[in-house]
């Protein structure tokens, strides 16, 4: 049985990673379930640069008995075409950590008052990275691609679900259900490629 510690606190992220992996021989902890606490400094260009150096930091940090785990981390983020692809890795900063996405979401409608809906594309996009315990990386990405709408729908997920639009622009992913969303996820889908990479290094 192989150890996969995770680099999140979210639980929510927790459970999806541990229902992707389900058929894996690998016990997933997070990061305080393995004792391990350290301030990362996101400062990669990219959401695999990002997703690399959190993985990278943990794994310059394990405990010795975790020392044979695998390490892993995501970093996701929307592109709004028509803002220059922002809020992008600034995603979760955009407008400041403690802006509510009320008022992130009513800024980016507002942005975007002129454009029209060929042009409102936008995109989520989840980058995985694994630090194996020989040193070396893995790493995948998964899109989601959706136009950004004119007003919040839905209460469900987080963050700017609301204002995200599948591409038929008939419902936004707040207005999914978790089930629904995570089989057409940005997360979900760098996910499912991650299990398939790490099922090849395991056999
Ligand atoms: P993280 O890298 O998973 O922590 O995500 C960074 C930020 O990207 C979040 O705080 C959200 O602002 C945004 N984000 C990432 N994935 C999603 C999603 O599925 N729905 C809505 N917002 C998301």
């Amino acid at each position: 049985m192989h150890t996969i510690i995770f680099a999140t606190g979210n639980k929510d992220k927790l459970a999806e990673i541990r229902e992707i992996m389900s058929s894996l021989p690998v016990t997933i902890l997070s990061m305080a379930d393995a004792g391990i606490s350290c301030d990362i400094e996101e400062n990669g260009k990219t959401f695999t640069e990002n997703a690399l150096i959190k993985a990278r930091a943990i794994a310059a940090v394990l405990p010795d008995r975790y020392r044979s785990a695998i390490v892993m981390a995501d970093d996701s983020g929307l592109e709004v075409d028509a803002m220059d692809k922002l809020p992008g890795v600034y995603s979760a900063r955009w407008m400041g950590h403690d802006t509510s996405y009320r008022i992130k979401n009513a800024k980016i409608i507002e942005n975007l008052k002129d454009v029209p809906v060929p042009e409102r594309t936008a995109r989520f996009v989840c980058a995985m990275a694994a630090v194996l315990p020989d040193g070396r990386t893995l790493s995948t990405r998964g899109v989601i691609e959706g136009k950004i709408g004119y007003e919040e729908r839905g209460t469900n997920g987080f963050g700017y679900d609301p204002i995200f639009m599948l591409p038929d622009m008939s419902c936004s992913t707040a207005e999914l259900l978790p089930e629904e969303k995570n089989k057409i996820s940005h997360r979900g889908k760098a996910l499912r490629e991650m299990e398939r990479l790490l099922r090849n290094e395991l056999d």
